[in-house]
């Protein structure tokens, strides 16, 4: 109800008030500080996405919270707060730099965290809050409420994994960017997207499970009726890391050079294997109609099968009776 969300996100403001203070006002903020520097993000950046720092100590936001009046049952229900079964309670978030997720208005209904520590097994890299009553991962972006301007000016959205990417290019001056940071995307984040635009561009990380990602992430956006292309990047690279090896100039120039649709990129990522080989080849081309299968607007499914034809050589008319075949089959 209401009055039950209107606390949780009077909370979740306080916290990310506290960790704001912590981070530039406390004297532990320096560790949080130095390793932001270290990331290469400026004062203007930290300022406009509120970065903030959780102090390694058991229960420094809850001690506070309670003594300026909040309720436990609140800062319980954000996550904020973990009651263990004695009754001792402790921060979800400590020692970390804080991100907090602002929804689409602007109120921030949640936190990722990421740990300092670069090689410590035992705590994940980050914890994020978990779901709350303001808190529906699935229809969350991060990185929407900065970035919705920019998205709408440019018609285009490009779609990253984590939070160091978003801020990264933000900096950079690719404001319209936004990330799926805790879950893989899903349909209701792309109905947010479509508010401002209907053109995505997914900028995953250039490894094995970015490419997987980018594959999902294809197949959904295509079903929802949006226009898709991807960037790929070198083995070992992400958005924020190759930003900051080749610089600004050269990462824009890169995203327009490296943009390909999805029958590109599809096409690319299984050529090397379908050279001179017809069973991977035809593997190829049915997956490619699969996606193309996804698309709600026939004419662009027409245009996609021409595409398609050129790119392998293929009679249209070969392309459209295998589509009406995985139609028959429910595909
Ligand atoms: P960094 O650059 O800070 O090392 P990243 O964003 O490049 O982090 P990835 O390993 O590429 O991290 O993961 C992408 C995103 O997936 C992260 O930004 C985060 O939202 C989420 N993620 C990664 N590792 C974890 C984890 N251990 N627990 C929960 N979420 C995670
Ligand atoms: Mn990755
Ligand atoms: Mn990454
Ligand atoms: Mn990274």
């Amino acid at each position: 109800e209401q009055n039950e969300r209107d606390s949780l996100f009077i909370v979740s403001d306080f916290a990310n008030k506290h960790f704001q203070h912590n981070l530039h006002q406390h004297e532990q903020g320096g560790i949080g500080q130095s390793y932001l520097k270290q990331r290469g993000l400026g004062a203007h950046t930290i300022r406009k996405f509120e970065l903030g720092y959780s102090l390694d100590e058991w229960s420094n936001l809850t001690d506070a919270a309670l003594k300026a009046g909040y309720q436990q049952e609140y800062l319980e229900a954000t996550g904020l707060t973990i009651v263990k079964e004695e009754g001792k309670k402790y921060d979800r978030f400590r020692g970390r730099v804080m991100f907090p997720i602002h929804n689409v208005s602007g109120r921030v209904v949640g936190f990722g965290a990421r740990t300092l520590k670069t090689n410590d097994k035992k705590s994940p890299k980050y914890l994020n809050s978990p779901e709350s009553e303001i808190y529906h991962k699935s229809n969350v972006l991060y990185g929407l409420f900065q970035a919705k301007q920019a998205i709408r000016m440019q018609d285009l959205c490009y779609m990253v994994e984590g939070y160091l990417d978003v801020l990264s290019l933000h900096q950079g001056g690719i404001e319209n960017v936004v990330a799926s940071s805790g879950t893989s995307l899903t349909e209701g984040q792309i109905k947010l997207i479509a508010r401002y635009t209907q053109n995505i561009t997914v900028l995953y990380d250039g490894d094995a499970a970015g490419i997987k990602a980018s594959l999902r992430g294809i197949d959904l956006i295509l079903e929802n009726g949006l226009n898709v292309n991807v960037v790929t990047f070198p083995e070992g690279e992400d958005p924020d890391s190759y930003i900051h090896k080749v610089g600004d100039t050269a990462f824009k120039a890169y995203l327009q050079e490296h943009s390909q649709d999805f029958i590109s990129f599809k096409t690319s990522l299984y050529a090397a294997e379908a050279k001179g080989n017809p069973v991977k080849k035809a593997e190829a081309i049915r997956e490619i109609v699969a996606s193309i299968a996804k698309i709600p607007d026939s004419i662009q499914r027409t245009v996609f099968f021409r595409s398609c034809s050129l790119i392998f050589d293929i009679d249209e008319q070969v392309l459209i009776s295998e589509y009406n075949k995985m139609q028959l089959q429910g595909r």
